[in-house]
């Protein structure tokens, strides 16, 4: 069964769920559920597995966590009812927090992330302590369940999350053994961004007649709206700092930013204010009078920038509205319609600017698939094109202060250089240094924050436009600049892929797979080419991982050299029949990002 979105709007009271989990989405600033928790709740509350076409961005972790907690027994052993696995920690531990904060009031609920990379000795203590939802990669989720810390028989429900992103890391097979251990008798919801032939197979194997939501959009007409995304990394605060530059570099006159809660529309509008703009917040809890005067101030020109919620701005018509920034990205592809709906009004040139953090890049290319137009890449501006536009500003000041009456003022300056016999240039640069205060007038290059996706920030700083670019593959090539090449015990033999080396070191080190370089894997180990400088504690945590049941005892190929010659006649005579030295070939590149 198959059910498609349309927008009927309904309160999270309407969804069927208990009031304590109304409440904590309401503390947590949640208005209206979002499409896919419209359409997924009711049907997870009834017990019923389903598949959820949809990315990070649509609000899909409340969609399967909301319910699921309302199905929680609290009653019995603290044994794990509900198994998350995400292919990342990062998601796993997004997916592990959202889970807490909607379940914060429930005494005697815990909620365990169990990753790799973390010492086994945290998880173990928790896992004997008890809880009721573990959120885990998989290949962790795996080590557990064989060493029998994770018990699996009290599992009721499974949430299969991102799971394209598991089959491009080479997550699938583990996926599969972990499926095979789990009791028959469960509810399980898959989620993925894309449908491909195998995440069918896997719905179709361990489903039981599920329900399917896909997110439709209907496509719309081109607009005189001129569309840019700006790529963004780090939280609210990183944001704030993209924004600052953003709004210095464009030339705007009404701006209308979208946040998500209400609580952010707020916060927001203080920080744009604290920047020197005339800025308030427009949101559901601000009473109907005082936001017809809002909107009045931004027609007047009284206010130059609204922060509001999609709620708060729906239908908002104001010409001056030139600018509008997605501060957050939108839960689906109508509300951008709408949102960018709100600039380009009566026939003017309108801009849109959309935020999009790495995770969220599936979502812009829905966006562009629904609006049939490429969203172009904006880059921030360089700090020199801020103060050459800094400059100018305050020129322009100059020259509308001069077309105005400064007659007492002119008076006081002919006096002053009579007096003193001063240059004019000298009074007038000393001027201009009173008026502009302590703060200088110019931003310093070593003062600009920048951007800098957090993984990048926790392991070296290599990444070289050089690695990015795929190659064809020969084995004989030194590792790219940067880089040094690394030898993994485990290989063709053991039925090692390149996906499943990305996966276990991104997920292992909380290396960015982007930052993993050409992989070759031979018949009894591999080598992998990663950035310079890799930390002894980083090594340490590789060598004891596992990458499929093998453990990788991962060493610099240079220092594998002196203890394990590979053409040793010893070396040879532990090679299988036929075996070869050759690499397999397949792709060596790893293309995918693991953020
Ligand atoms: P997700 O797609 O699950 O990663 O959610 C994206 C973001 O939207 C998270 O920061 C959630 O806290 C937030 N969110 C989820 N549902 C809602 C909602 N109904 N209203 C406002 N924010 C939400």
């Amino acid at each position: 069964m198959s059910t498609e979105h349309e927008t009927t709007p309904t309160s999270f009271s309407d969804l069927g769920l208990p009031d304590h989990l109304i409440e904590a989405v309401e503390r947590l600033g949640y208005t209206v559920p979002t499409p896919i928790q419209q359409e997924m709740i009711p049907h997870v509350l009834d017990g019923r597995d389903v598949v959820g076409q949809a990315q990070t961005g649509t609000g899909k972790t409340a969609a399967f966590a909301l319910p699921l907690i309302a199905k929680l027994s609290s009653t019995g052993p603290r044994n794990p009812q509900v198994l998350v696995l995400a292919p990342t920690r990062e998601l796993a531990i997004q997916v592990a927090d959202a889970f807490s904060d909607y379940s914060k009031h429930l005494k005697h609920i815990n909620v365990l992330p169990i990753f790799g990379g973390q010492d086994y000795s945290i998880q173990l203590r928790q896992l004997q302590k008890g809880c009721q939802i573990v959120v885990g990669t998989p290949g962790r989720v795996m080590d557990h369940i064989r060493r029998g810390s994770l018990k699996m028989d009290s599992i009721h429900s499974l949430v299969l999350d991102e799971a394209d992103e598991m089959l491009r890391m080479g997550f699938l097979d583990d996926v599969e053994w972990i499926l095979e251990k789990l009791p028959n008798r469960k509810q399980t919801a898959l989620f993925s961004a894309t449908m491909p032939g195998n995440i069918r197979k896997i719905a179709r194997k361990y489903l039981t007649d599920p329900i399917e939501i896909t997110i439709k959009s209907k496509a719309m007409t081109a607009t005189t709206v001129q569309q840019r995304c700006l790529i963004t990394s780090g939280g609210f605060a990183a944001k704030v700092d993209a924004l600052a530059k953003v709004l210095e570099s464009e030339t705007f006159d009404g701006v209308l930013i979208f946040v998500r809660t209400k609580l952010q529309t707020v916060e927001l509008a203080e920080k744009i204010g604290a920047m020197g703009y005339a800025s308030t917040a427009l949101n559901g809890d601000i009473q109907q009078s005082q936001r017809l005067r809002t909107i009045e101030y931004l027609k007047s020109g009284k206010i130059d920038i609204l922060v509001a919620t999609d709620v708060a701005a729906r239908g908002l018509d104001v010409e001056r509205i030139s600018h509008v920034i997605n501060f957050d990205i939108p839960f689906d592809t109508e509300a951008y319609v709408h949102r960018i709906g709100r600039t380009g009004r009566a026939g003017r040139s309108g801009h849109a600017i959309l935020f999009v953090n790495p995770r969220e890049r599936s979502m812009l290319r829905s966006i562009e698939r629904a609006t049939k137009q490429k969203i172009e890449v904006m880059q921030l501006p360089t700090v020199a094109e801020i103060n050459v536009k800094r400059v100018q500003g305050f020129k322009d000041q100059i020259t509308a202060k001069m077309l105005e009456d400064n007659t007492f003022y002119a008076k006081m300056l002919e006096d002053y250089l009579q007096e003193t016999d001063a240059d004019v240039t000298q009074v007038a640069a000393a001027l201009a240094s009173l008026v502009q205060g302590k703060k200088s007038l110019l931003l310093e290059e070593d003062k600009r924050p920048r951007y800098q996706p957090e993984r990048e920030k926790t392991y070296g700083d290599r990444k070289s436009k050089q690695q990015r670019k795929p190659r064809a593959h020969n084995i004989q090539l030194p590792p790219d600049e940067g880089l040094e090449r690394f030898r993994i015990e485990a290989g063709n033999s053991h039925g090692v892929k390149a996906g499943n080396i990305v996966g276990a070191i991104a997920n292992e080190a909380d290396i960015n797979s982007k930052f993993i370089g050409r992989i070759s894997i031979y018949d009894d180990y591999s080598t992998v080419d990663l950035p310079f400088g890799m930390p002894a504690k980083t090594l340490n945590l590789l060598r004891n991982a596992r990458v499929g049941s093998r453990l990788m005892r991962i060493q610099r190929l240079a220092d594998s050299d002196k203890t394990s010659d590979q053409s040793s006649p010893q070396n040879r005579q532990n090679r299988k029949p036929g075996a070869t030295n050759k690499p397999k070939r397949h792709s060596n590149r790893y293309q995918g990002s693991a953020a």
